[in-house]
């Protein structure tokens, strides 16, 4: 009876069930990482152990596995057909890098996580919201530009 309980414990944590993961390049080594949605603590390169960009993809299902975290998480509101998202994605990808260690962003697309979308009030898109232990500390609705983000992130890692 244990043994059984042994292996399903094993089998639920070694895989992150396929798109659970992304894969993250390492800045410092270009080292192909792979980053779960969910982690206790913030991802490192398997092979320097530099801070790795962290931006990953939730939904409905795991989008709170994917907020527990102590580091400031930056959830995009986000779908395909949004042509400010398409303009703001970019600079997600870029501040993933810049607070690599730091912030964890998040994507979620509302087509498919109604739930979600609605938790954070996504009337219009991009809808950013920032949470630190799932609490929301601000929201910025539409497209903004690196500067603008920097602004509104950099305070709230000083209070952390
Ligand atoms: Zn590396």
């Amino acid at each position: 009876m244990s043994l059984a309980i042994v292996a399903i414990g094993a089998k639920s944590t070694s895989g992150y069930r396929g798109s659970m993961s992304s894969i993250a390049v390492c800045p410092s080594c270009g080292t192909k990482n792979r980053v779960p949605v969910a982690s206790s603590g913030r991802p490192q390169c398997a092979s320097c152990h530099q801070p790795l960009p962290w931006l990953v993809e939730a939904g409905d299902a795991d989008l709170d596995a994917a907020l527990n975290t102590d580091h400031l998480v930056l959830i995009d509101l986000w779908a395909p057909w949004c042509g400010p998202c398409t303009m703001v994605a970019p600079v997600l990808q870029r501040l993933s890098v810049r607070y690599a260690g730091k912030v964890k962003v998040v994507k979620v697309n509302v087509d498919h996580n109604p739930r979600s979308s609605a938790r954070f009030d996504a009337q219009s898109i991009p809808t950013l919201v920032m949470t630190r232990h799932g609490a929301v500390v601000d929201r910025i609705v539409g497209a903004q530009g690196e500067a603008a983000l920097v602004a509104r992130i950099e305070p709230l890692l000083v209070t952390r």
